[in-house]
């Protein structure tokens, strides 16, 4: 679907590594200030001064975190940014650095990886991040990458996932289950398209939730927010697996159990009506979907007038006591244990 054949094919091996990583990386500009030295040398050099420093790496590899006849390469680089920038700010930090690793195979051409480092140059433009360094290295299977996020928080304004304490607010940012929605548009489609490449797929009624899995966004703009309101959340993770597993991340951390409502979970009118379109319940897609990178969090009851006006926060449940367990509450008010099932057993 995506190979464009008037496309130009460069073969890697015209360039060398050293020029290959030159010509990927060299329209990077430094825009942090604690960007001492990037890409160039050995090791890159950062200085922050007073704040603390987090550091967060994710690997992707092709075949089992992505597949390439759906997700367009310059897609795959923005969103590869993007998941660990997510990271970043669940911790309730500021990303300022990445450095991007890369296993290709010959397979690719150099206007393929052009592609990808066009979305990471995107990514970093939005995010305001510097492409500090990396590794590049040839593969024999697919294309792998791998990047680490460094990011600075002021001492004592870091945010574990083990603070949650009971009678605290459980809040979560935007909506869920588009991402996982809108694999499944594209799942359909690539079947269609295997079965007649003539078919042209109108994703448009599905433009929201196909965006949602093709270029998600990490929420920087949350973590910017809760300081101008002066709320340091008690506890933070971002959600990256669904809803329910990572509430029991939350609650197993800080050893509290937890109340979800059901009513309270905020989906996108596009999330409802895929659903109904797929015959899946859109309580189980929010609960085991994943992939959304929103937000997860817990404030004290205190804070709570501080963000209830806030459009992109919903408050969807109520921290108890460890002995109370973890329980979704559903419309018709009756309580069922949450379970962690994430990716894996939810598509099995
Ligand atoms: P070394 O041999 O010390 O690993 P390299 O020749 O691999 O150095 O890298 C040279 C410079 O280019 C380093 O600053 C490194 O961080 C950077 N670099 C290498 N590959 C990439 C990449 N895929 N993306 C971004 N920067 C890279
Ligand atoms: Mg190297």
């Amino acid at each position: 679907m995506i190979e464009d054949k008037n496309k130009q094919r460069t073969q890697l091996s015209d360039l060398g590594e050293f020029g290959l990583i030159d010509h990927l990386t060299k329209n990077f500009e430094i825009k942090q200030s604690s960007t001492v030295k990037g890409i160039g040398d050995d090791a890159a050099v950062l200085d922050f001064k007073k704040n603390k420093i987090v550091v967060t790496t994710d690997l992707l590899v092709e075949g089992v975190h992505f597949d390439l006849s759906y997700m367009p390469l310059k897609h795959l680089g923005y969103k590869a940014v993007v998941v660990n920038l997510s990271d970043v700010y669940a911790m309730n930090a500021n990303a300022t650095q990445i450095t991007v690793s890369i296993g290709v195979s010959n397979r690719f051409p150099l206007e393929a990886l052009e592609d990808l480092y066009a979305g990471i140059m995107t990514a970093s433009k939005v995010y305001n991040i510097d492409v500090v360094g990396g590794d590049t290295t040839s593969s024999n299977t697919g294309l792998l990458i791998s990047v680490t996020a460094i990011g600075e928080v002021e001492e004592d304004n870091e945010v574990y996932r083990n603070g949650a304490k009971p009678n605290d607010l459980l809040v979560v940012t935007g909506d869920l289950g588009g991402a996982y929605l809108g694999l499944q548009v594209l799942e359909r489609e690539k079947e269609v398209y295997k079965v007649n490449p003539n078919n042209q797929p109108d994703l448009e009624p599905y433009s929201y939730v196909v965006e949602r899995q093709l270029k998600p966004e990490a929420r920087k703009d949350v973590v910017k927010l809760l300081k101008n309101l002066d709320v340091k959340p008690t506890s933070m993770i971002d959600v990256s697996d669904g809803l329910s597993s990572e509430i029991i991340h939350i609650c197993k951390q800080s050893k509290v159990g937890c109340d979800l409502y059901e009513n309270k979970i905020p989906l996108d009118p596009q999330v409802i009506s895929a659903c109904e379109e797929f015959n899946i319940d859109s309580t189980t897609v929010a609960l085991n979907g994943g992939e959304d990178y929103e937000l997860l969090f817990t404030i004290s009851q205190k804070d709570f007038p501080k963000i209830k006006a806030n459009p992109s926060l919903s408050v969807i449940g109520y921290i108890r006591e460890p002995q109370d367990g973890i329980h979704l509450v559903t419309r018709a008010e009756t309580k069922i244990p949450i379970q962690a099932q994430g990716w894996k057993n939810f598509n099995a």
